[in-house]
């Protein structure tokens, strides 16, 4: 409904039959309001989808077809609207008339029947106390309107926080891969207490721009069909080392017999970190975690049962909301957001499934179950992504374009470490010049770069050399329409930052072995 403040304060007025019609708009006007006469009901609907405060119309003007369209027009109203209608009734109005009208337009509309003769007065002042209802539906669409805008900033502001929070965290892990290398007893303790802070930021940031994603409906899942418990098995040998760390027994039983999902795997381990995380977190020294998991008709579940810290009743359903925490002061020093839970609903939704929980109280630990459609029986489980390095034989020479020179570095010395020949580049010009001067295999792009940006280095680049060079986007923005941004410039591979070196490596592996099939 498209209106201005002027049509807001609008009362739209039928009477076709006599002088009705100017005798309620005469009335209207004396009174300091704004009537608007119309010739049909097509012309009254018409205003009222513009905009309008009240609607004065008389039972004649509603035959049949003329109160079908009245319904229509009112059952297209947004959800905030209740277009009041001041209905001046027949003379003598009948029962059954008056029933038809609270069956069809009473049904949708919020209609004042009005019996005549009127008292003038009583029109005004009907009409008048109509306006102030409309004039407070109105104030809630501003609000709504408002909420909303904030509630977009609020994702665009996570969006940006993610992003800016990426890039510093790339050159720290990339600094720790390089220091890695040097095998100096001294350094390893702070080295292992930075690759887990580092790790743990990662996620938060990872969580908090997926929460924006996910509650958009902007992931898209890249299913394939797979053994839980590999996945399972993956996120338990993950998070060893924090049930260590917080004295807190682990213990699996996934069973002997595959549970076979079809599902995006990266997805379920960050379920499945999820809940494991929170149950380390949430369980005191000493305390237990028993992971089970199995078939149940058509599902499959996972169980992750915890003897610590317990929920209250009330608070059972609410975990799962978007910011929710129970406030505990436990809870806090354990750090969190209360995204976590949210993510966990919702990336399960996304995979048809779900989850609930169970807790006999404070103090008497919690339950998750995770639950998600059982699939169709696959074959072994696939060769495992880190093979994909050994695919490369001889190492391509890589053209490096960063503009954030830390960033650059590191990622220059780790690719030099693995025998990749490397030259670099800091901006957009400078790396199309050294890309038609050094004819490189791979060019990895940062997208934020200074004079060019990324996707216009990748479109000039792809130009010049053609399809033989392999293009790697490395960007902040990992959303799917950025993903396709890269993919319209012309690059092969989206990266994420921080980016994950073995994931780097496995997208040049695959132009490898996608180069070596192109010449058999
Ligand atoms: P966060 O842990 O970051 O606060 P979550 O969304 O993961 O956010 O969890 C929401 C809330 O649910 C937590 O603040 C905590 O109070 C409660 N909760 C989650 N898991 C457990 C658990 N295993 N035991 C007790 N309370 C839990």
């Amino acid at each position: 409904m498209t209106d201005d403040a002027a049509s807001r304060d609008r009362v739209l007025v039928l009477a076709p039959a006599g002088r009705d019609a100017q005798l309620a708009a005469a009335v209207l006007s004396d009174a300091g309001l704004a009537p608007l006469v119309c010739a049909d009901m097509e012309a009254f609907c018409q205003a009222l989808e513009r905009g309008a405060a009240v609607g004065v119309i008389t039972q004649e003007a509603l035959a049949r077809e003329a109160r079908a369209r009245l319904v229509e027009a009112l059952t297209k109203q947004p959800l905030w609207a209740d277009f009041p209608l001041v209905v001046l009734a027949s003379r003598p109005a009948t029962h059954a008339a008056r029933l038809r009208l609270s069956e069809t337009v009473g049904e949708v509309g919020n209609v004042t029947l009005m019996d005549r003769p009127l008292h003038p007065e009583t029109l005004v002042s009907t009409v008048k106390s109509a306006m102030r209802a409309r004039a407070r539906q109105y104030q809630t669409r501003e609000l709504m309107s408002q909420l909303e805008e904030a509630v977009q900033q609020r994702d665009k502001f996570l969006a940006t926080l993610s992003h800016e929070l990426r890039n510093p965290l790339g050159a720290i892990r990339n600094a720790m891969r390089v220091l890695e290398r040097h095998d100096d007893s001294e350094r390893r303790r702070p080295m292992a207490i930075i690759e887990r802070q580092v790790a743990h930021m990662a996620r938060l940031i990872e969580d908090l721009l997926d929460v924006s994603r996910v509650t958009t409906g902007k992931v898209v899942l890249q299913r394939r069909r797979f053994d839980l418990r590999d996945a399972l098995q993956q996120t338990l040998t993950q998070m060893e080392p924090a049930f260590e760390q917080h004295h807190v027994g682990l213990i699996a039983s996934l069973g002997a017999h595959p549970l076979w999902v079809d599902a995006d795997v990266v997805r379920i381990e960050q379920v499945f970190t999820n809940l494991l995380n929170n149950a380390v977190k949430y369980t005191p020294a000493g305390g237990r975690v028993d992971v089970s998991a199995g078939v149940d008709g058509p599902q499959v579940w996972v169980r992750v049962r915890d003897t610590g810290v317990g929920i209250e009743p009330e608070m059972l359903t609410a975990i799962f909301d978007l910011f929710s925490q129970v406030d505990r002061s436990l809870d806090r020093a354990q750090g969190g957001m209360g995204i976590g839970l949210t993510l966990v609903r919702s990336l399960l939704a996304l995979h048809g499934g779900t989850v609930t929980v169970a807790s006999e109280g404070l103090g008497k630990g919690s339950e998750f179950t995770a639950r998600l459609p059982l699939a169709a029986p696959g074959e072994a489980p696939a060769v495992a992504s880190g093979d994909a390095t050994s695919a490369i034989e001889e190492k391509p020479h890589v053209l490096l374009v960063e503009d954030n020179e830390d960033n650059r570095e590191m990622l220059r010395d780790l690719l030099a470490g693995e025998g990749f020949r490397v030259d670099v580049a800091a901006d957009g010009a400078e790396a199309v010049a050294e890309a038609q001067r050094l004819e490189p295999e791979v060019v990895i792009v940062d997208i934020g770069l200074p004079v060019l940006d990324g996707f216009e280095v990748a479109r000039r680049v792809r130009r010049s050399l053609g399809d033989s060079v392999t293009l790697v986007a490395l960007s902040g923005y990992g959303r799917v329409e950025d993903r396709r941004r890269s993919m319209e410039a012309g690059f092969d591979a989206h990266l994420t930052k921080p980016v994950d070196f073995a994931e780097l490596q496995a997208a040049l592996a695959s132009r490898a072995r996608s180069a070596a099939s192109a010449m058999r």
